[in-house]
């Protein structure tokens, strides 16, 4: 299954920035350490080895970040015009295309994700920044005709708020910290970014490039640390004005009660359990891989995994049998084998989650057809690895079908008609992702309208772009990403009456 002739060896660029073992802050364009002196240790998922120290930033380092973030927001930075702003995302994009193949690595020896899929996502992270970039030419006011006596005019602006506190989850930051620097750098406001205590390379290295390219200190400041000191501190601080967050409900709750201190509007983007659905008409050819990748994909590691597949009663054998014969194609082993097409979870903690909830699976009544091992073979020991796994036999109220798992593990759930398919679908606390599999349009559409969440794919899984966004309703947030409306969170509207 692994072969050790396929392993990529480092770049000299990826090398020695992982070889600089420790990580400060980045704080007004200089890299510091915590205040405290305190570090953490950041560990290989694919071997469990540690392979750095990053600070450990806590209340004292987030504030000040904060202090530079608003000196810079009110300084020099303010003058930028939008095509300057422009100009910068374009050189950045440059720096990022560039240096991309570093950027994966340090990627997938930080988080895990097959080198495949960090090099993949080379083209969704240079879409996201040329979209930021065009957006900062598009930031427009309006005039506006009015009843008032007198010869008075009246506009609106849009103005940058001021400080982004930013706090995004480990699964993919070298794409998730886009949705927040370049909405930042594009509507003029300034950021502290804290990154996932799990994986904070690739946004130091990305704030490092940025520098280079000529991004004014303080604009961008990353503090690593732990979620509930720096994150806490960040979503609390009186002077950030708004917080974008991407990571799961309950820290989602715990950002809208502090942000309470001073009214911060919040961008929330949370957890899912996302319904696919699966007609007999669909074509199985397609369905059954992109339901089965629709759960797998970065090892189940993805807010709208869809981990719950509906299958219409007629085909549920049928389908069982080819996922199950399908998911044991899927190799796994360590990201930088350029074979593997999944890598290890992130952590000892969630390997722990994970297997946890396939043994609760099984005590629950459903049937496991495929997977549900820590894999421990070849070049696997230490890592932390599970095999792709399939429980049939599900019901919608289990736990597995219920609780966001957040690894490989698919759930199939008969249903007889259309009407029961979307009331089981919406028996969620959550409204992510969804989609629907096939070849009656208006079937398609009746689930479309159907379900509730906040994006839904019809004959396809996960496509995302920036032009066109995402989001969630009920308990998977709210505010959109991507599309116009992604720069609400980092604008106000300020209306304007000119008398004479
Ligand atoms: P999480 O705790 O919500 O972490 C997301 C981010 O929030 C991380 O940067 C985290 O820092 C930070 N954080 C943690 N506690 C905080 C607090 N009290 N105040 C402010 N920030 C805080 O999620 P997780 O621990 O990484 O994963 C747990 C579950 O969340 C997963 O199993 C999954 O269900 C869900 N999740 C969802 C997404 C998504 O894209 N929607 C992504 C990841 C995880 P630390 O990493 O240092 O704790
Ligand atoms: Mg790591």
């Amino acid at each position: 299954m692994h072969h050790q002739d396929s392993s990529v060896s480092l770049c000299d660029a990826a090398r020695e920035f992982l070889s600089r073992g420790r990580f400060g802050l980045l704080i007004n364009g200089q890299d510091v350490p915590a205040a405290s002196g305190a570090t953490l240790e950041t560990v290989d998922p694919s071997t469990g080895a540690v392979i750095g120290h990053l600070a450990a930033g806590d209340g004292v380092d987030v504030d000040r970040a904060v202090k530079a973030a608003r000196a810079a927001f009110q300084g020099g930075w303010s003058r930028w015009t939008a095509y300057e702003r422009q100009a910068l995302l374009q050189r950045a994009h440059d720096a990022i295309d560039r240096n991309f193949e570093e950027l994966a690595q340090i990627e997938t020896t930080d988080m895990g994700a097959p080198i495949s899929r960090t090099r993949a996502s080379k083209a969704a992270v240079l879409r996201m920044i040329q979209f930021f970039a065009s957006q900062c030419t598009a930031v427009a006011g309006e005039t506006l005709p009015n009843g008032l006596p007198g010869d008075v005019t009246t506009m609106s602006f849009n103005a940058p708020v001021g400080v982004i506190g930013g706090i995004i989850p480990w699964n993919g930051p070298l794409n998730g910290q886009w949705w927040i620097l370049g909405a930042a750098l594009a509507t003029g406001c300034t950021v502290v970014l804290k990154p996932a205590e799990d994986a904070s390379l690739s946004v130091l290295r990305v704030a490092g490039l940025l520098h280079e390219i000529g991004l004014p200190p303080g604009v961008v400041n990353v503090v690593t640390g732990y979620g509930s000191t720096a994150g806490a501190a960040l979503s609390r601080h009186p002077d950030v004005d708004r917080i974008a967050f991407t990571g799961s409900t309950d820290t989602g709750r715990r950002i809208i009660e502090a942000s309470a201190v001073n009214i911060k509007k919040l961008q929330l983007e949370l957890g899912g359990k996302s319904p696919d659905i699966i007609f007999a008409d669909a074509d199985l050819d397609k369905a059954v891989p992109g339901a089965a990748m629709g759960v797998f994909a970065n090892s189940g590691q993805i807010c709208f995994a869809g981990t719950r597949v509906f299958v219409q009663r007629p085909i549920v054998e049928e389908f069982c049998q080819r996922v199950a014969a399908f998911t044991r194609t899927v190799r796994v082993g360590p990201g930088l084998n350029a074979d593997s097409q999944l890598g290890p979870l992130i952590s000892g903690r969630q390997l722990d989650r994970v297997l946890s909830y396939i043994d609760l699976g099984g005590r629950e009544g459903a049937k496991l057809i495929c997977g549900g091992e820590r894999m421990r073979g070849d070049n696997l020991a230490g890592g932390y690895y599970v095999s792709p796994t399939v429980f049939a036999d599900v019901a919608n109220d289990m736990r597995i079908a219920r609780e966001e798992i957040f690894g490989p593990v698919l759930s199939v759930i008969p249903f007889d008609t259309l009407d029961e398919a979307i009331a089981l679908g919406n028996q969620t606390e959550y409204g992510l992702g969804g989609a629907v599999w096939t070849r009656d349009i208006s079937q398609a559409f009746k689930v479309v309208k159907g379900i509730q969440s906040g994006v839904m794919w019809v004959n396809c899984y996960g496509l995302i772009d920036p032009l066109v966004g995402f989001g969630g309703t009920k308990h998977s947030g709210y505010g959109a990403k991507g599309g116009r409306a992604h720069l609400d969170t980092y604008l106000y509207r300020k209306t304007v009456y000119i008398d004479g």
